[in-house]
C-alpha cells in the first residue's frame, strides 16, 4: 500500500488524539523496572510492506519488548521445526484466561494452548535448538534482529529486574514440565524466555517487525527474507486468537486485525500485504493491555479503512 504524506499525516494526528483521549490505566509493576518508565510516553509509528516508516510522538524511545517477543520466537521455532509441529506441541486457541494463568494450564492436561501466553511462549522457547541457555538466545535475539532490521539488544536492567522476581513463570515452567510439554530444562526455557522478554525496542522497529509479517516474510527495510512466506499465516492467525489476552474477541470485533500486546506499554497490529501499526504508551488496562496504545493502534486502523473483516 502506498501511503501519501499528507495521508498518513492526518491518520497519525487521528490516532494521537484518540489515545491522548483515553485516560486511565496503570504501568505494570510486578516487574520494578516497568513501574520506573515514565507512563505519558507515547509514540505511533506505521511501516509499510513497501518500505515506508512513518512516525509521531515518542516513537524513537526504546522500552521492554514483553510479550511481543512470544511473537518472534514462535516465527522462530516454526522455520526450526516446522509450524505444524509447533501447532501440535503447543496449540492455537485462545485460553479465556489471563496471559499468566495456571488455570488454563491445569483444564488442559498441562497443554498450553496458545503460543502467545506465558505458558505456551515457556513451551516455545524450550523448542528453539541449541545445546545451551546461550545458544538459544542468541538464535533468538538474532531472529528479533532480522525482524527490526537493526541489532536488537537485550536491557541488562530489564532482564536482571524480570529474572530476580519471576517466581510464577518458573512455576508454570515446572507445571509444562511435569506433563511433558516443556521440551528442555524448565529453567533454562524460563532463563531464555525472560530475556527475550527484555530486550528494547522502539515503536519504529516494533512496526517493522510486523511490516515483515505483513510482507511475507520479507524485512521491507532490510529487504531480507527473515521467514517462510507460509509461516505468516499461521503466525497472525496465532495473534487474532490470543494476541491481546482475553480481549482477543473485544478487538477482533472492533478492529479485526491480528494484534500482540506486551507490558511494557507496546502494541503491534498487522494488516497482511499491508502495513503494521504499533503504538507504545506505559500505563495497562486490567488485561495487561496499554490503554492508550489500544485506542490509537484502533483509530489508525479506522482512519487507514483497514479490518480484516471488513474489506474496504
Ligand atoms: N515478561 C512478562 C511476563 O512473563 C511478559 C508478560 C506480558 O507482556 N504480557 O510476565
Amino acid at each position: 500500500m502506498s501511503i501519501t504524506p499528507e495521508a498518513i499525516t492526518t491518520v497519525l494526528e487521528k490516532g494521537r488524539a484518540a489515545g491522548l483521549a483515553a485516560s486511565g490505566g496503570k504501568n505494570a509493576d510486578y516487574i520494578p523496572y516497568l513501574a520506573s518508565v515514565p507512563s505519558d510516553l507515547f509514540g505511533i509509528a506505521v511501516v509499510t510492506a513497501d518500505g515506508q516508516v512513518f512516525k509521531t510522538g515518542d516513537a524513537d524511545f526504546a522500552f521492554a519488548i514483553e510479550s511481543i517477543s512470544k511473537v518472534f520466537t514462535l516465527a522462530l521455532v516454526m522455520e526450526k521445526i516446522g509450524a505444524e509441529a509447533v501447532h501440535k506441541k503447543v496449540g492455537a486457541d485462545p485460553t479465556g484466561l489471563p496471559f499468566n494463568s495456571v488455570i488454563a494450564l491445569e483444564l488442559h492436561g498441562g497443554r498450553p494452548l496458545s503460543p502467545l501466553v506465558n505458558a505456551g511462549a515457556i513451551a516455545t522457547t524450550s523448542l528453539v535448538p541449541g545445546d545451551s541457555a546461550d545458544a538459544c538466545w542468541k538464535a533468538i535475539l538474532d531472529c528479533q534482529s532480522r525482524f527490526a532490521g537493526r541489532q536488537i539488544s537485550l536491557s541488562d536492567e530489564v532482564n536482571r529486574s524480570e529474572q530476580t522476581t519471576n517466581f510464577h513463570n518458573r512455576a508454570i515452567a515446572w507445571l509444562l514440565y511435569s506433563a511433558g510439554t516443556c521440551y528442555s530444562d524448565p529453567m533454562q526455557a524460563v532463563d531464555v524466555y525472560t530475556r527475550q522478554c527484555s530486550t528494547l525496542v522502539t515503536t519504529i522497529e516494533l512496526a517493522t517487525m510486523g511490516a515483515t509479517l505483513a510482507a511475507g516474510g520479507i524485512n521491507p527495510v532490510s529487504k531480507e527474507r527473515v521467514i517462510a512466506a507460509s509461516n505468516t499465516g499461521p503466525i497472525l492467525a496465532e495473534m487474532a486468537m490470543e494476541g491481546l489476552y482475553t480481549a482477543s474477541g473485544d478487538w477482533a470485533f472492533n478492529v479485526g486485525l491480528p494484534g500482540k500486546s506486551g507490558v511494557g506499554g507496546g502494541l503491534l497490529a498487522v494488516v497482511p500485504g499491508e502495513l503494521a501499526i504499533a503504538a507504545f504508551s506505559p500505563p495497562l488496562d486490567p488485561a495487561g493491555n496499554s490503554v492508550r496504545g489500544l485506542a490509537a493502534v484502533a483509530a489508525v486502523a479506522k482512519a487507514l479503512d483497514r479490518n480484516l473483516f471488513q474489506p474496504h
